[in-house]
């Protein structure tokens, strides 16, 4: 009777123990992440193609759990799979390289079809209301056109992407104030040289104008989202053009070791 006993006890034990291997080796799925992400994100995000496959892995970590924590909602539009992964894709593009992350300002993305002029206070909106980061009554809300958005991954090399555009400034609003200078990622020693470089760099603009889209002469938080699309889609040109401020935003982005 205490051998039957005994032989029951090591076969509950080892039961047990295989449980909770198997616990312990299956990987938590992505549930926010359509089934088909990796396809997605491999014809349409250049920046996620060019990583290799541990940084794919942390890519996909990243996009999941900006889609746990911020709610996408189509507004006459249907947010559709590759709309919730281009998002994703935008948002995780410029803090890839900050590990810890998080945009607690944003709460949730409008996606409209086209052109938006709805009765919200426009006030801040991008080249005819492409995209917008939301103020007052719209504060932690980003709008974002489905065309713009998907046009921005399509043509990955002209140096424009509203999607980034936009979540670089939620980047520069982190601080409090969106001016260009996005101090909480940028060392403080660095930051006048930093304001300094942009508004030179806006000044030259406008005397002989530029390769840079002349939107970013607007002021200086137009030039920050405007040269961190450039410096995304385009990084080697941007840094023959102009090497000073490649540099500044490698600092930024912290892209130096890649
Ligand atoms: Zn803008």
């Amino acid at each position: 009777m205490v051998l039957v006993l005994q032989i029951l006890l090591v076969l509950l034990m080892i039961i047990l123990a295989i449980i909770i291997a198997f616990r312990i080796s299956r990987k938590k799925p992505l549930r926010q992440l359509p089934a088909n992400y990796k396809e997605l994100l491999h014809d349409y995000v250049s920046f996620y193609r060019e990583l290799n496959e541990e940084e794919k892995e942390e890519f996909e970590k990243r996009a999941e759990q900006f889609l746990s924590a911020v709610k996408i909602t189509g507004v006459n539009a249907e947010a559709e799979d590759l709309d919730r992964v281009l998002i994703a894709a935008g948002a995780i593009i410029p803090v890839f390289n900050i590990h810890d992350w998080q945009y607690i300002n944003l709460h949730e993305v409008l996606l409209y079809p086209g052109a938006f002029n709805y009765d919200f206070d426009q006030h801040g909106s991008d080249r005819n209301i492409a995209g917008m980061v939301g103020t007052g009554a719209m504060q932690n809300v980003m709008v974002i056109t489905k065309w713009q958005l998907r046009q921005g991954f399509i043509n990955s090399n002209d140096a424009h992407n509203t999607a980034i555009h936009e979540f670089v400034h939620l980047i520069d609003k982190m601080d409090g104030t969106m001016d260009g200078v996005p101090e909480i990622i940028l060392e403080r020693k660095y930051t006048e040289r930093w304001r300094r470089l942009m508004n030179e760099t806006i000044e030259q603009m406008k005397m002989h104008g530029s390769d840079i889209d002349m939107y970013a002469a607007t002021n200086t938080t137009e030039f920050f989202a405007v040269i961190s699309e450039y410096f995304f889609e385009q990084p080697l040109l941007l840094q023959q053009y102009h090497p000073d401020l490649f540099e500044m935003l490698q600092r930024i982005y912290k892209t130096g070791n890649r």
